[in-house]
């Protein structure tokens, strides 16, 4: 098995403490919050996420996804409370997935990338990054209203749509990649919620990383 992939999927489990998973109903709920000065110093963890930021670190990954707004809070995860910082390792372990499930193809300045090949599943995977990332939608959840996707009335106000990876900056192959690596996030912390919202984008990750040797062993999307 490879080391790197093992030490990856050991920290991934070591994470999903059940008391930070049985919050997650949604992975739509989470908003990056950073811990308070007090637990900060009282703190003794090993610092988290040291393999996926090995990874990003290893000589021909430093140039991965550098437009990730998550990226560069890899070197600080310290400072945010634990779901924050979970919610932070799962994304880019997602970037890793979709790095390492997909297909060689070439970004709009003619670099060679890898990524899961994303043509006809764009209407789905921008609802997941929309619904697990627009700043109104989750500032009116914490508030306690119910804003799901089934129930249209309510999540009918034109504010709760059209938040994008470009609003952060990413554009072209950066955007896609965004979005994949919400997706694959979405996917390990809730898969029902995933395959309820987005059926062809979970068939999607299903076909790429299932049958991967070099993944199938650490990982299994159902
Ligand atoms: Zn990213």
């Amino acid at each position: 098995m490879d080391t790197e992939s093992d030490r990856l999927e050991v920290e991934w489990r070591h994470s999903r403490t059940p008391a930070v998973w049985s919050s997650i109903e949604r992975p739509s709920h989470q908003v990056l919050s950073r811990r308070s000065a007090r637990s900060k110093s009282m703190s003794n963890d090993r610092p988290p996420g040291e393999a996926i930021r090995a990874f990003f670190e290893a000589a021909g990954n430093e140039n991965l996804f550098p437009n990730c707004p998550f990226r560069r809070e890899l070197s600080h995860l310290h400072e945010f409370d634990a779901a924050s910082a979970d919610r932070i390792l799962g994304h880019m372990l997602g970037h890793i997935i979709d790095h390492r499930a997909g297909q060689p193809c070439r970004n709009e300045s003619g670099e060679m990338i890898s990524a899961i090949n994303q043509d006809d599943i764009q209407h789905e995977l921008r609802f997941i990054y929309n619904d697990c990332n627009n700043p109104r939608l989750n500032e009116d959840r914490k508030s306690g209203a119910e804003l799901d996707p089934a129930d249209l009335d309510s999540y009918r106000s034109p504010e709760y749509h059209g938040f994008d990876p470009e609003q952060r900056g990413c554009f072209g192959a950066d955007a896609r990649a965004e979005l994949m690596a919400e997706a694959i996030r979405a996917y390990m912390q809730n898969p029902n919620y995933l395959k309820m919202v987005a059926p062809n984008v979970a068939a999607r990750i299903r076909a790429a990383v299932n049958p991967n040797p070099a993944l199938n062993q650490i990982i299994q999307f159902n």
